[in-house]
């Protein structure tokens, strides 16, 4: 099966051609950021104009990167939510064309599973059950994936997501958008220790997430500081901030693996990219005994290969959207919207 994939949900234009799911032929990615750069955020209007002027070419060009033509490709797979909605329907009207003039099957792809997914690629041997920390611009979600198209939520985000904490955050300190990457590299010349952050633990035994507490303690020490007259050590604060995301999300994630009697942990979305993450994660997994994967950091953020990956997967199970497939900007993870055979 040679898939084409097309991923248009945020402010990435990509197209990838895989054989079978997992291999790779090609992943192109056309970036918008710095059309929203001057923004300080994603623009969805702007977004859906450049998708647009994009979609033909970065299709063009994942064909000849994969040294295919149209007429090699036998199954189609697109982003149908969720995401900005103009910015989904260009990506998702390209794929039901090439569908409906090649006559063959497409599958609609939840962009949440796709991060998940993009561990499958970057692991050929990987296989569930695992729990997944799903961390990106968008969500925060712990999930216990018990086989290919099966997910238990344990928990989520209340407020912010990671990602958008990030972001935030960097916004604040003057590091441009998007954040997160810049946060990372400025904390590693900060001490993490610098500044004690309140972590939100919420109620016992819950897997939830709750940000929006940190980012206003974050604020008020700048401004408090600021009144004083006091200088700002800024790579202090980020290191801090950082710090205690990342240790509420790892501990979260190791409880939700002894709770599921799982061995191995995933990481997925663009905070999953983070350099501290990863290293906490990593050093508490061995502790308990558990595994960690991650994708490598193309595959961490927005891009086709992952979509085409989980198109794989529902398409072999027997899953087929129909042409009047439309977008959904607040799909839910697990969550069928289409009419499917
Ligand atoms: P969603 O997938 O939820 O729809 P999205 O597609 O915009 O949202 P991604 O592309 O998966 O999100 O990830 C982008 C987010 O990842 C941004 O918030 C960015 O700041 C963050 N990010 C990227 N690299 C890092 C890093 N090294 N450390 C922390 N955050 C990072
Ligand atoms: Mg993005
Ligand atoms: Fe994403």
């Amino acid at each position: 099966i040679i898939t084409l994939a097309i991923e248009s949900s945020c402010d990435e234009t990509s197209v990838s051609v895989l054989k079978n799911g997992r291999t790779v032929l090609s992943n192109i990615i056309a970036s918008q950021i710095e059309q929203h750069q001057k923004f300080g955020g994603v623009v969805p209007e702007v977004a859906s104009r450049q998708h647009i002027e994009s979609i033909n070419t970065v299709i063009k060009e994942a064909l000849e990167e994969a040294n295919v033509t149209f007429e090699d490709i036998t199954h189609v797979a697109a982003t149908y939510g969720p995401g900005l909605v103009g910015a989904l329907l260009v990506g998702l009207s390209a794929a039901k064309a090439i569908a409906f003039a090649r006559g063959i099957p497409l599958n609609g792809v939840n962009h949440i599973e796709g991060h998940i997914y993009a561990n499958f690629i970057q692991h050929k041997e990987l296989e569930p059950p695992f729990i997944c920390l799903i961390v990106s611009g968008g969500h925060s979600h712990l999930v216990y994936m018990k086989d290919y198209g099966e997910y238990e939520v344990l928990g989520k985000t209340r407020d912010d997501a990671a990602g958008e904490a990030f972001d935030k955050i960097a916004r604040v300190l003057g590091l441009g958008y998007p954040g997160g990457p810049q946060i990372d590299k400025l904390a590693t010349k900060g001490n993490k220790r610098a500044i004690a952050f309140p972590k939100a633990y919420l109620e016992r035994g819950s897997y939830d997430f709750s940000f929006s507490g940190l980012k206003s303690s974050v604020l008020n020490y700048l401004n408090t500081e600021k009144m004083k007259g006091n200088p700002i050590a800024i790579e202090d604060v980020a290191a801090s901030f950082q710090q205690a995301v990342v240790e509420i999300l790892v501990e979260k994630t190791i409880a939700c693996a002894m709770e599921k009697s799982v061995k191995q942990i995933t990481l997925a979305g663009g905070v999953a990219a983070n350099s501290s993450l990863r290293g906490l994660l990593q050093q508490e997994a061995e502790k308990h005994g558990l595994s960690l994967k991650y994708p490598s950091l193309k595959l961490c953020t927005d891009n086709a290969a992952m979509i085409g990956c989980v198109g794989y997967y529902d398409y072999i199970r027997g899953y087929r959207s129909t042409l009047d497939l439309n977008g959904v900007p607040n799909l839910k993870i697990g969550e069928r919207y289409s009419k499917y055979l």
